[in-house]
């Protein structure tokens, strides 16, 4: 190993910079390293290709994934502030960590290393989601992701038919990964603890040739369907096929139907018929 393991405590760190966490940038920190270990220890095998971390903040995760045995890994940060820490953390980090300030956004991961891409993070909340939909876009370029959410978006993510969480987050999510919820996080585990509980969650790219090379006409199925949710399919998917009760019908699924009886498969289905359109 290197000096990762000589640091001071996070705490100090975070003092002796003056990082203040700001609710401009949804910080919430992690302090606790039994904690980041085992999110790092969840993105397994750490030892190749490329670890793309979001928001490392003051860096207590980007420790971890150090200590973890990380080959690479690839920070992006928003907030020019915590380059102090990250500056002395990348200073003991034997080559093995990148800094980009950059809003992850803006950012492609297959511009950022080489495969195998992990994406690992202790997400901003208030962006997470609109970067794990455009992670689901980019499946092809990422070998899994281990993300912490609000505990509500991950009871999304994993929802099953039939139940008020299900919809057009969790049939994205579930068509393109296998997601697995893995252990929830109290607020107290943050610096300042957040109003909410959070969890942390995997999402493993299935393979190609078992998801959509384009994403958008099940978007647009899951956005018409889940718009008006408490609506018949032949009513809230009008505006998107120009007989929805013969294509419905044509899948064996019922046009009085609403769109949380529906399963992932049956939504992928109605997106290859999009198309034909
Ligand atoms: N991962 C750290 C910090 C979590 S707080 C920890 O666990 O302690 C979330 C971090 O994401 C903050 O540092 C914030 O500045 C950063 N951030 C917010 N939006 C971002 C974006 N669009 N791109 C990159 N980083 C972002």
């Amino acid at each position: 190993m290197d000096g990762v393991e000589a640091l001071p405590p996070l705490r100090e760190t975070i003092a002796a910079h003056g990082f203040d966490a700001r609710k401009r940038f949804g910080q919430h920190f992690l302090l606790d390293l039994n904690l980041t270990r085992r999110i790092a220890r969840a993105a397994a095998p750490l030892d190749d290709g490329t670890v793309i971390e979001v928001g490392p903040g003051p860096g207590g995760l980007t420790r971890a994934l150090l200590l973890e045995g990380a080959r690479r890994v690839v920070a992006i940060e928003l907030d020019g502030r915590a380059f102090g820490p990250l500056l002395e953390l990348q200073a003991v980090a034997s080559g093995r960590l990148e800094l980009v300030e950059a809003d992850a956004l803006r950012l492609e991961p297959r511009d950022l290393g080489p495969a195998p891409r992990r994406i690992v993070a202790n997400l901003p909340y208030n962006v997470s989601t609109a970067l794990l939909v455009q992670w689901l876009h980019a499946a092809t370029d990422i070998a899994d992701m281990v993300l912490m959410f609000q505990k509500e978006v991950v009871d999304r993510l994993v929802a099953a038919p039939r139940t008020k969480d299900y919809g057009r987050l969790s049939v994205l999510a579930q068509h393109v990964c296998e997601v697995r919820r893995l252990f929830d996080v109290a607020p107290t585990a943050f610096v300042p603890p957040p109003k909410v509980t959070s969890a942390v969650a995997r999402l493993t790219p299935r393979p190609a040739a078992d998801r959509l090379a384009d994403l958008r006409p099940l978007e647009r199925v899951t956005a018409a369907a889940f718009g008006q949710r408490r609506k018949m399919l032949r009513g809230s998917l009008a505006g998107v096929f120009s007989d929805p009760v013969t294509i419905l019908e044509g899948l064996g699924l019922k046009p009085t139907a609403r769109a949380e009886e529906l399963t992932v498969e049956d939504f992928v289905k109605l997106a290859g018929l999009l198309d034909s359109e």
